[in-house]
């Protein structure tokens, strides 16, 4: 659709970033055109999960998107750091990387149990980040209503790690 083409058109691809063989989508010529910006925040409010309580967004990308989704929702915005941006209390969910591990963490006391929580994030890759998120918040109490991204890459296969859950992406990339 036009929104797919527009977010498509916006993003640059660039190869070896972070490292050799990646290819990198870098969505911030998409965040630098006002009217663009504008599109893809509505369009990420106007998604339905039923009422929201938190949008929560994934460091560093994921916070440029969930804090608008959420004034426009009327809802409240949670950061999901990785580990150690956060002073305590925290909670803390580590998953696996390709080399080594990681982790992401939240503070408990900003999710009241029974929230309704919307997970946003520019990229859905292989999905680790994101189960790791669902995980995280609904070990505090929450309650994950769906997954929205602008970008989901499908062949990295990121889906099978959330099964069962509502996911919806702006675009989708082989
Ligand atoms: P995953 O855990 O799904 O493999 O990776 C998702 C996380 O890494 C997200 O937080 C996302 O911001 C970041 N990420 C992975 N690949 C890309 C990419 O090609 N472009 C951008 N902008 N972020 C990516």
């Amino acid at each position: 659709d036009a929104l797919a083409r527009l977010v498509d058109g916006l993003m640059r691809t660039v190869p070896d970033f972070p490292g050799p063989g990646v290819q990198f989508r870098d969505i911030t010529p998409l965040l630098a055109d006002a009217d663009a910006f504008a599109q893809v925040v509505a369009a990420l409010a106007d998604h339905v999960y039923g009422p929201v309580d938190l949008v929560a967004g994934m460091e560093a990308r994921g916070f440029l998107l969930a804090a608008p989704v959420a004034v426009a929702l009327g809802a409240g915005v949670v950061p999901v750091r990785k580990a150690g941006k956060l002073p305590g209390p925290v909670a803390s969910r580590s998953y696996a990387l390709e080399y080594g591990s990681a982790a992401v963490e939240v503070q408990p006391f900003t999710v009241a149990d029974g929230a309704r929580v919307l997970v946003i994030d520019d990229v859905l890759a292989t999905g680790g980040t994101a189960a790791a998120t669902v995980e995280l918040l609904e070990s505090c109490g929450a309650t994950v209503v769906g997954l929205s991204f602008l970008v989901e890459l499908q062949g990295l296969g990121g889906r099978a790690l959330l099964p069962g859950r509502d996911v919806d992406a702006l675009l989708t990339l082989p």
